[in-house]
Parts: structure tokens; C-alpha cells; sequence
């Protein structure tokens, strides 16, 4: 799981209170008191989040996730708030003339403060029930043949099995633990409505894409227009893969069990070539010289990030890969888990990008603007580069592949790719309809519901007579709840942007790197998404360019 740690909310110290004023002053003035008193107390626990944040990822002790957890309630406390939110919409209103910065910084800063406003009770029970069923995931073990296992023990004997009744039993056993999580869900899901409720949507789909800042039918319409591009790329590339996996396990029919992915959401690995060949013989801490090396053919330094950065294995250490920004000045961070092989060339790619995106924000802006404009602007970013670790031209210039073998290799890579765009592409439109579903009507069949959608967006055959809470497996539904259109929309938006710098850089890297930075990193969160998207790339968001780089590929596949 690669991902950006996000902190959502602002914080206090105990004992700090608004002054009062002596004077009648405009509105313009009590909004910018009060916007530097929050800004400072935001800073402040900000930091304290952070670096306990950091701790506990680093060092997996109890006490250090204690610490982290106290610093990040007492940022939601902060915002619960409810005279300090009434206060603010009162000036923020009133200030009609405050400067454009001002307003996005005290817009956010209210969101923050709505989003905080659920009674303290349903609060409890929320955090309650989520972690008690994210326990589960993490504890629970399925068992296969009478032996349990974990998650990766399944998912690498799924790899490696050539017998069709043996994949079923091995993928039947990784979706066991979303019988046992599902009526926990569904409870969880309708406790989220009513917290929604309370602060007056009709549900927490509504309510969660609203403070992500999204018009609802803007971004369904993104996600249909991507449905009807897509499908006939999908059908031929799924034609032609499922004929392979046909012939490689000797069937007539391909059921989801034969993807390696037990949600048909990553591509199998490609037949004629294995992106590994490139990275044989190296330490793990080549890795990371490559990635120095290639940031500065594009006029980063990212000498300082690495520099603070945990990068190897260690005991007890979180074993994903993510970057923060731990302070808003430049104490910008990453964690990996390097292996000299390409999927952590990819992810050391992905974070750096996160990381340079943080790094060269205006450090002048007020500090909870000073972040992406959205989360699937980063992510769109850092999928960019993570992408690099398979492409052919980069592969050249960074990792001393002769021309030669790139050349001869360039077809497989590219159909891989294309693979692994449209495979996810259809998943994500799974997860976000599914999702807006079990919102809408937490008490439909929705294993009926699972299956209809995955036949309907992924083209897998219905398990006839299967009665199984399948979707439930899937964690996102917990801990990442209406979040996976962020990751689509980042594909969407790297898309845009790669075709719009590429046609001003003309293939001069160091150009490339100045336009991101000043278009892209610079402006921080500063403007609505929408803006910002037409701003850094000359067009509002939509799946067009996305669709263009599928089809490109699709036709030189040869
Ligand atoms: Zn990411």
C-alpha cells in the first residue's frame, strides 16, 4: 500500500483562548486575528502528529502509538468546537474583502471545523467499531486445507498454483474473512449515515466526497464517461489475456480465481518479459542512488529528504511505503522498506514524488493551505514517477539498459502497462459505485449487488449460487472509506498534466521540472481543485487524455 499521510485537522494547546478586542474592528481584520491564532495552534499540533506519527511507524512500540493517537484526538477535539465554529463562519461571511488567500485558508479551516461537529458519543461508538473490525483484518487467519494462513501465505501459493480447483479453494480462503466482517460493516456503514445525518447530508457517500470537495454529479459523470471510453479497450485486452490464462491452465472458462489478484484489480504478470532482469545485481541501496540521481536530471535535490528519510527493513518498522511532510518547512519525509527489485524501485519513485511535491510548496502560504491542492493531485504526481521503474526510455537513461534490449522488450512493456491502466481503471469504477451504493441503501443485497457490479465493470463470469459477502474482504471499506476515486482521479490527472508539460518541455528534463514545480508544487492548496487542475494543465479534469495515452498504446502494441 503506498499512500500520503494526510493530516486532516488543526489543533490548540489547552488553555489557549481568543483575545478580545478593545476596538470595533472590521471584518476583515477579526477574520485575520482569529486566522493567526488558528494557524499557529494548527502548526503547532500539526508537528505534534506528525513526529509521533513518525515514531510510532518507525518503532511499532505501544507507547509511541499512545502518543499518536492522544496528539491526533486532541486535533479533533480542537475543532469540535462548536462557539470557535460558529465564530468563524460569522467572520468568514462578514469578510468580504479579505484577500483570496485568506478566504481559501479560512474555507478550509471551517470544512475542518464541520467536519468535526459529530456528537461526541457517535464519535466514540465510530472509532470504536471501525478499529474492532480492523482488528479482525489484522488478526485474522484463513484457513485452507485445515491449516490457517495469512493474507501473503495465500496470495503467494495463488501465484504459484497451476490447478484450477486448488486456485478456487486458495482464493475461496482469502475472501473468508468477509463473511465474518460484513454484518460489521453494514452497522458501521449505517453508523456513518447517521453521523452524516447529523451534520445534514443524506449519507456518508454525500457527506465524504463533499468534504473532499467534489460536486456529486460532477464526479459520477467522470466515472461514466470512463466506464463507456474504456469498455471496448477493456473487452480486447480482457479477450486476450483471459486466451492466455485459457491456454496456461488448460481450461475453457476463466473464473476470477485464475488472476493472480483475488480482486482482478492488478494485471498477472506478463508472459514475455519480467521488469526484473533490469534491477539483477543490485544492492538496495542502488535503489535509492537511482532515484537521487534521476530527481536531479530534472533539477531536484533530493538530498535532504533522503537524508531524513527511514529507507531499509529495521524490526518493528511499518512495512508500507509513504511520505510526510512533518513540519510545513521542509522536514519532508519518507518511509520505505527498499528491496532491490523493481516494485520498490517504483514505490522509492512514487513517494520522492510525493516528496518533491512537498518539499517545493510556498512555504509562505498559510500553513493549512500548505499542502497539495487535493489528494488526487499528489497521487496523480507520484504515480507518474512511480511508473518510470517500467518504462522502457527511462530504463535506458537510468538503469544502463541498452537501447537494444529496450527496443526488443518496448512492446511487452507497454501492453503490461496498458494491462495494468485499464485492469485498474475498471476496478476502481467497482469501488466507487459499490460504494455510493452501500451508502445509499447499507440494507440491499449487497453480495447480489457485489457480484452484478464486478460482472457488469471487470467482465468477470457470476458465481452462480455463491451467497458471500466477497466485497466485505476488501479493508477500504474500513480504513480508507470513499477514498479509491482519489486514486483513479490521480491517473486521470497525471494523464493531463504529463500531455500538457511534455508539449511545453519539448524533452528537456530540467524544463519539465520547473514548470512542475511552478504550475503544480508552488500554489499548495491555495485554489479550488477544480481550478487548480485547469490552471496547472490548461484543461478541467476529464478522462480524455487518460484515454488518449490507453489508446495510443493499445494501437502500438504490436
Ligand atoms: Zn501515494
Amino acid at each position: 500500500m503506498k499512500y500520503k499521510f494526510l493530516v486532516l485537522f488543526g489543533s490548540m494547546l489547552v488553555g489557549s483562548v481568543m483575545t478580545s478586542f478593545s476596538f470595533a474592528a472590521d471584518a476583515e481584520e477579526r477574520l485575520a486575528s482569529f486566522m493567526n491564532q488558528y494557524q499557529d495552534d494548527y502548526k503547532r499540533m500539526y508537528c505534534d502528529v506528525s513526529y509521533t506519527w513518525w515514531d510510532a511507524m518507525i518503532t511499532g512500540s505501544e507507547e509511541a502509538f499512545k502518543k499518536s493517537s492522544e496528539a491526533t484526538l486532541a486535533m479533533s477535539n480542537y475543532h469540535a468546537d462548536a462557539a470557535k465554529y460558529a465564530e468563524l463562519k460569522k467572520l468568514r461571511a462578514a469578510a468580504v474583502n479579505a484577500s483570496p488567500i485568506e478566504k481559501r485558508a479560512a474555507y478550509v479551516a471551517e470544512r475542518s471545523f464541520e467536519q468535526s461537529q459529530i456528537s461526541p458519543e457517535l464519535n466514540k461508538q465510530l472509532i470504536e467499531l471501525s478499529s474492532e473490525i480492523e482488528q479482525i483484518f489484522q488478526t485474522q487467519r484463513a484457513v485452507y486445507n485445515g491449516t490457517e494462513y495469512t493474507n501473503n501465505e495465500l496470495l503467494a501459493m495463488l501465484e504459484k498454483e497451476t490447478d484450477s480447483q486448488k486456485r478456487y479453494e486458495i482464493w475461496d480462503a482469502l475472501k473468508q474473512v468477509g463473511d465474518i466482517v460484513a454484518p460489521k460493516v453494514i452497522e458501521l456503514a449505517k453508523l456513518r449515515n447517521k453521523a452524516a445525518q447529523e451534520l445534514g447530508y443524506n449519507n456518508y457517500w454525500e457527506m465524504t466526497v463533499s468534504f473532499q470537495e467534489f460536486q456529486f454529479d460532477e464526479l459520477l459523470r467522470i466515472f461514466q464517461d470512463l466506464d463507456c471510453l474504456t469498455t471496448p479497450l477493456f473487452n480486447k485486452m480482457k479477450a486476450k489475456l483471459d486466451g492466455e490464462l485459457k491456454e496456461k491452465f488448460g481450461v475453457e472458462r476463466i473464473m476470477p480465481w485464475h488472476y493472480d489478484n483475488p480482486f482482478f484489480q492488478q494485471a498477472p504478470p506478463s508472459a514475455t518479459v519480467d521488469v526484473n532482469e533490469f534491477y539483477q545485481g543490485i544492492e538496495k541501496e542502488d535503489i535509492v542512488d537511482i532515484s537521487v540521481n534521476y530527481f536531479k536530471k530534472l533539477g531536484f535535490d533530493v538530498t535532504p529528504i533522503v537524508a531524513n528519510s527511514d529507507l531499509f527493513e529495521k524490526e518493528g518498522k511499518s512495512q508500507h511505503g509513504f511520505c510526510n511532510d512533518m513540519n510545513l518547512e521542509g522536514d519532508v519525509r519518507i518511509l520505505c522498506n527498499i528491496k532491490p527489485d523493481v516494485e520498490w524501485m517504483d514505490t522509492q519513485l512514487h513517494e520522492l514524488g510525493h516528496a518533491i511535491y512537498d518539499y517545493n510548496l510556498d512555504r509562505t502560504l498559510p500553513c493549512n493551505i500548505r499542502s497539495a491542492a487535493h489528494i488526487f493531485t499528489t497521487e496523480g504526481i507520484a504515480m507518474t514517477f512511480g511508473a518510470k521503474a517500467r518504462d522502457p526510455q527511462w530504463l535506458v537513461e537510468n538503469r544502463g539498459v541498452s537501447p537494444e534490449r529496450a527496443q526488443e522488450v518496448n512492446s511487452a512493456l507497454q501492453e503490461q502497462r496498458l494491462r495494468e491502466q485499464l485492469i485498474f481503471c475498471r476496478w476502481t469504477l467497482v469501488m466507487t459505485f459499490f460504494e455510493k451504493a452501500l451508502y445509499e441503501n447499507p440494507d440491499q443485497d449487497l453480495n447480489k449487488l457485489w457480484g452484478e457490479m464486478t460482472a457488469r465493470y471487470q467482465g468477470l463470469d457470476p458465481l452462480e449460487g455463491r451467497n458471500k459477502a466477497d466485497w466485505a474482504s476488501k479493508p477500504h471499506f474500513v480504513i480508507a472509506p470513499v477514498y479509491y476515486h482519489n486514486y483513479m482521479l490521480g491517473e486521470l490527472y497525471g494523464a493531463q498534466l504529463r500531455k500538457s508539460l511534455e508539449k511545453q518541455a519539448k524533452g528537456d528534463p530540467v524544463k519539465f521540472g520547473e514548470l512542475l514545480k511552478e504550475n503544480v508544487f508552488m500554489p499548495g492548496n491555495s485554489l479550488p481543485w477544480e481550478e487548480f487542475v485547469e490552471k496547472s494543465t490548461g484543461e478541467p479534469l476529464s478522462v480524455e487524455a487518460f484515454v488518449d495515452e490507453l489508446q495510443t498504446a493499445d494501437s502500438q502494441i504490436q
